[in-house]
């Protein structure tokens, strides 16, 4: 975060807003979803006996009944010298018709088929099994699965399993870190239908009266839970991208075809996204094949690889540049082209995709903007960045874990390359990158450190063991003390949190930016010459702390029950020993010192005078260990205006503005009045001969602040207008009243 002695602060525009107010409303969705998915779903888990080379999934939809039939070669090659059996993943709900190839018999039974060969397999023989299926595989908790939907009339059939539920609608090795070196996927439609999946369309030919096939090759390593098919009557949308790999990528866009120019708008940035990584992680994985969405009902957004699955809710972002179709293309390299080894290791991609997100923001508005973006991705909580115990069903997808694997997983890439610096983080990252091709497209989080120790020559053990692996982030007192004569500023910085955090960090004092590296609790320096309202700890975000509390630790209140009102400070802090006192007209100041000599005292009350008018009180600590210094001035208190106003008071020059002010405008009446809390207001007009002209407001609810207003169109009790001449307004709020008078105009 930014320090609190900072007065700098990134304000988010309205478009920030609205895209934080659907994210979370995609959040609470998907939360809502994966709740009822907890406990519904084993995880898969299976022993490395065989290794899956590719899959030809060849399925026939049928909307009329939400049924498939289908089958899947599966290519395999053993692992051990006595391979017997294997298993392969299919959700009960399927029903195994016949398994032709290397198969003898086998067992359907708890979402897993367990095959007998027809022999002993060796390491390295082929195994090859057809596998003919059919059923109705529902998706369950409404959503993971295949999913049949509707736009208007027309059918959407699409496929959304991530993180373990590929084998709600084929069988397979349902595990990311088995990847088949290539997948064919044939769908058989209906003519009025179209029919996606990854990577290139190979084939699309007559099947049967009325039927189109359509069959899809990608001859990259693919996990389970990125073989995706869409079906609609899509509208395919055609751009292209050079790529830095010297290739055109054909850009493909499928959406319903009353949806082109939205569609147009909200994918208009693709490729200067595309650039944007491109610059940062390399050509694009995929760029011999294609890269684009499909169109599906909803909020959801899936980086199947080649082919975003894209909520059509999503597609009211057409306001150019949307974080989402960032992150779903980084994906593409971590994720798709590098995927998570296994369920623990998701934030490798969705840590890495949500700091591409702030990367973006970075290249194109710059550091202040990074440095803004982090903020909203911010997690303090319990929760790991690594999972150790994965959830069942939709689990890993609740709050409770994306803010540490989406949010915190940004973090720990963040403080990294802060740690290592832009040079070393960006070809560790190439490095891990180029390594997890070379393991078949996996990575695990230990390999991870692996390549960013070897690029940098560090032993991260104490980083990964603290921002990954471990929870909660650091919490610190920070105090600047400045030399009463101002030549001289001396920071104190306390970590005050359950557990001492080894930390990185720059402050920015006047025009000096430094770093500090500690990993002590307590930590004291001096500089010369900057002024104290200017230092910011931790400039520009690059630490993940819970806060660096200056103020809030030293607390200045004013009572005002009694006669006379009395300011009244703590501190809890045992370093503090006493305090100054200011005063001022304005929060602006100037500040006027109220006693000569401090006022000694962790805490303490001072009276000041019976309020006449409004004024602003602060304070400066002082530490005995620290002689002649002072801390800058506390967070100021206000005193209330005058509690009772005589008729007409406030029309003497000089006299305070009081409650209710009338200001005429146009013929109507603007009657403002402060409130110190909410409360109901009641407001009534009166003639000069004391009689109720018109009550424009009888009881109604307020927010407490400055300048609230009713307005009195001029009209009396028949709705005419009044005759021009003096009234008087009666306000009543809470315990209050007065009565202003004021002339009506014509
Ligand atoms: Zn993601």
């Amino acid at each position: 975060m930014i320090a609190a002695l900072c007065a700098s602060a990134f304000a988010s525009s309205d478009a920030d807003e609205l895209r934080d107010e659907f994210r979370r409303a995609e959040m609470e969705r998907h939360a809502a979803w994966a709740a009822s998915a907890t406990a519904l779903k084993r995880i898969p888990v299976h022993e490395p006996v065989y290794d899956v080379t590719s899959y030809e999934i060849d399925i026939t939809p049928e909307q009329a009944d939400s049924s498939i039939t289908g089958s899947v070669l599966v290519r395999a090659q053993s692992l051990v010298d006595t391979l017997s059996s294997l298993q392969l993943d299919l959700t009960d709900t399927l029903q195994v018709d016949s398994i032709t190839g290397s198969a003898a018999s086998y067992v359907h039974m708890a979402d897993l088929i367990t095959i007998t060969l027809d022999r002993t397999y060796t390491t390295g023989e082929e195994v090859d099994l057809t596998v003919y299926y059919s059923g109705k595989p529902r998706p369950f908790a409404r959503r993971y699965g295949l999913n049949w939907g509707h736009n208007g009339l027309q059918p959407v059939i699409h496929s959304y399993v991530e993180p373990f539920f590929a084998n709600y609608w084929w069988p397979c090795k349902d595990v990311p870190w088995d990847k088949a070196d290539s997948c064919r996927v044939a769908i058989t439609v209906p003519d009025s239908l179209y029919a996606v999946s990854n990577g290139v369309l190979a084939d699309s030919s007559a099947a049967g009266p009325g039927h189109t096939k359509y069959e899809w090759i990608t001859r990259h390593p693919i996990s389970t839970y990125l073989v995706s098919i869409a079906i609609s009557n899509y509208t395919t949308v055609h751009d292209e991208y050079e790529s830095i790999g010297g290739e055109t990528v054909p850009l493909r866009n499928y959406v319903y075809p009353e949806d082109v120019s939205i569609a147009e708008a909200t994918f208009e940035g693709l490729p200067d996204y595309m650039a944007h990584a491109e610059s940062l992680f390399g050509a694009y994985p995929f760029r011999d094949e294609k890269y684009g969405h499909a169109i599906v009902p909803g909020l959801g957004a899936l980086e199947h690889n080649t082919v975003t699955t894209w909520g059509h809710r999503l597609l009211a972002f057409n306001g150019g540049f949307d974080n989402i179709v960032v992150h779903e293309l980084a994906h593409q390299w971590w994720g798709d082209l590098v995927t998570c080894a296994d369920w623990h290791d998701l934030w490798l991609n969705e840590g890495f995709a949500s700091y591409v997100e702030a990367l973006y923001r970075e290249s194109r508005f710059g550091p202040d903007a990074l440095a803004s973006y982090m903020i909203g991705h911010e997690y303090h909580g319990g929760q790991p960045v690594y999972v150790s115990d994965i959830p069942d069903g939709g689990g890993l997808f609740t709050p409770a874990y994306t803010s540490a694997i989406y949010g915190k997983g940004a973090w720990a890439l963040h403080m990294l390359r802060y740690e290592i610096g832009d040079d070393t983080f960006y070809a560790g990252l190439s490095r891990h990158k180029d390594e997890g091709v070379a393991r078949g497209g996996i990575a695990t989080t230990e390999q991870f450190q692996d390549a960013m120790e070897t690029e940098s020559g560090q032993d991260l053990d104490w980083f990964f063991d603290q921002w990954v692996y471990g929870s909660g982030t650091p919490r610190f007192q920070a105090y600047p003390f400045m030399t009463i004569a101002g030549d001289s500023v001396n920071i104190r910085i306390a970590q005050t949190g359950d557990r001492l955090f080894r930390l990185k960090f720059p402050i920015m004092a006047g025009d000096t930016t430094f770093v500090v590296e500690t990993s002590d609790s307590l930590l004291q320096f001096a500089f010369a010459g900057s002024g104290i309202d200017d230092i910011a700890l931790d400039y520009r975000n690059w630490l993940l702390d819970e806060s660096f509390d200056s103020e809030n630790d030293a607390r200045l209140t004013i009572d005002e029950s009694g006669a006379r009102p009395k300011l009244l400070w703590e501190m809890k802090d045992p370093f503090f020993s006493g305090v100054y006192l200011f005063r001022a007209d304005s929060a602006d100041g100037p500040w006027r010192q109220m006693t000569l000599e401090p006022i000694m005292g962790r805490s303490g009350t001072y009276t000041i005078d019976r309020v006449t008018k409004t004024e602003y009180f602060a304070m400066r600590s002082i530490s005995d260990n620290m002689p002649g210094f002072w801390t800058s001035l506390s967070r100021t208190v206000t005193n209330r205006e005058p509690s009772h106003i005589d008729l007409d008071s406030g029309d003497e020059p000089g006299a305070p503005t009081s409650n209710p002010y009338v200001v005429s405008d146009n013929g109507e009446y603007r009657i403002r009045f402060d409130l110190p809390e909410p409360t109901a207001v009641t407001i009534q007009i009166y003639n000069i001969a004391g009689r109720l002209v018109r009550e424009v407001a009888s009881g109604r609810s307020f927010g407490a602040g400055f300048d609230r207003e009713v307005v009195w169109d001029g009209k009396n009790n028949l709705n005419s207008p009044v005759v021009p001449g003096v009234y008087f307004v009666r306000f009543e709020a809470g315990g209050f009243e007065a009565t202003r008078k004021f002339v009506a105009i014509k």
